[in-house]
């Protein structure tokens, strides 16, 4: 496991979700103290003598840290050994892994439709001297660019248009070729889809979408079996430093107890929300992998364990879109997604995403479903009707 303390979790690997998400990284009972200790402010630590760990100097290590990094690992490798790392932002974990893997003249495979700021990243890398080749996240496209690649990176189901891959078909032709994997599991959390029981040698999320899903918190993480693997993370995260507060890793670790509770809400919430979308004839490009009728469902149903809470559609044009957005009053217009509170945006807004100018991308939050389907769709029908 990690070289940091162990904590009193029991054996996660026979126990449900819920059940591992509300004692996850919990430490040892000591009588007297908190369940969940609380926020380790610490620039640094008292440190009589020779130098000698866990806790040394804040940018390295921090007990807070710890009791976050056992829990996000006891939920994504339940019951294995696995190296978690926390970071300040998902892009920071991101960044930590390509760039810490990747030399000048390696190859890195990159899906054409991830993450709005993965471009950056490879402008980034290529001005490195590391090669960057591209291919759609649908259809396992990347296996005809992964020809000795040093890393292929994963998005799956991608954001935001929702497409998905066989995790394990590309596993198995990247490592045939010695060519690492790393999964984006933003959009899934541990509870939708485990990468690294896919065989991933890395599962990288941003903390800051459904896994703490409050929408008042950045965070990153990276998890991984390999410990050598582990240390070039953490290494890269001591040089750059960026690094989680204590308060943000506590903040998180206190919200992982409801990650189970949330999830099935807001899942919920998207397939009935997906549902009512279906056959309405201002939607066209309706997405979300847990409609049987998807057409990322086949593969989605054989390795996700639930489909997440974002559904993606298109309506006719960008003022149909805008007027659906402002009508809205159960659903914040704001980016981001995985949060309680259901949010909704007009994805064009940006100029990131190939998206057509009425596409919206809708993160189902945990209202009451009837609730929420109702004020989407008066709002579809207020859109509707010019007003
Ligand atoms: C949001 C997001 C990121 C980046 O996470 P931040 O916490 O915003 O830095 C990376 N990948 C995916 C799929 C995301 O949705």
């Amino acid at each position: 496991m990690n070289e940091q303390p162990t904590t009193g979790s029991a054996p996660a690997a026979r126990l449900g979700d819920g059940t591992l998400a509300v004692r996850a990284g919990l430490p040892a009972p000591v009588k007297n103290e908190p369940t969940l200790p609380g926020p380790a402010f610490a620039a640094h630590f008292h440190l009589p003598g020779d130098v000698e760990g866990p806790y040394t100097y804040g940018r390295d290590t921090n007990p807070t840290w710890t009791l976050l990094e056992q829990a996000i690992g006891e939920l994504e490798a339940p019951g294995q050994d696995a190296h978690t790392v926390v970071f300040a932002s998902g892009m920071a974990a991101v960044s930590a892994v390509l760039l810490s893997q990747a030399r000048h003249g390696d190859t890195v495979v990159l899906p054409d439709d991830g993450y709005q700021a993965l471009p950056l990243l490879r402008e980034q890398m290529e001005a490195y001297g590391i090669h960057v080749r591209t291919a759609p996240t649908a259809d396992e496209a990347q296996l005809t660019v992964l020809d000795g690649a040093r890393l292929l990176w994963i998005e799956t189901p991608s954001n935001p248009g929702l497409d998905v891959c066989d995790v394990r078909r590309l596993v198995d032709a990247a490592h045939a070729g010695g060519t690492l994997v790393a999964v984006d599991n933003t959009l899934a959390t541990p509870l939708g889809q485990r990468p690294l029981d896919l065989g991933a040698d890395f599962s990288v999320a941003s903390g800051t979408k459904g896994l703490t899903g409050h929408g008042d918190l950045l965070l990153g993480y990276v998890v991984c079996r390999d410990a050598e693997l582990a240390a070039l993370v953490r290494r890269w995260r001591k040089i750059v430093g960026a690094i989680p507060g204590p308060m943000e890793a506590w903040l998180a670790h206190r919200s992982l107890a409801t990650i189970q509770l949330r999830a099935q809400r807001q899942w919920a919430n998207a397939l009935a929300l997906a549902e009512a979308l279906t056959g309405r004839t201002e939607v066209t490009g309706l997405r979300y992998p847990g409609l049987a009728t998807d057409p990322s469902h086949k593969t989605a149903a054989r390795q996700m364990r639930g489909f997440g809470s974002v559904v993606s559609f298109t309506l006719p044009d960008r003022a149909h879109a805008e007027r659906f957005m402002s009508a809205l009053h159960l659903v914040e217009d704001a980016t981001s997604f995985g949060s309680v509170r259901s949010t909704a945006e007009r994805r064009g807004r940006w100029g990131g995403d190939a998206v057509p100018e009425g596409f919206i991308r809708f993160s189902a939050g945990a209202e009451d479903t009837e609730d929420l389907i109702a004020d989407v769709l008066r709002a579809l029908e207020s859109a509707g009707s010019g007003s």
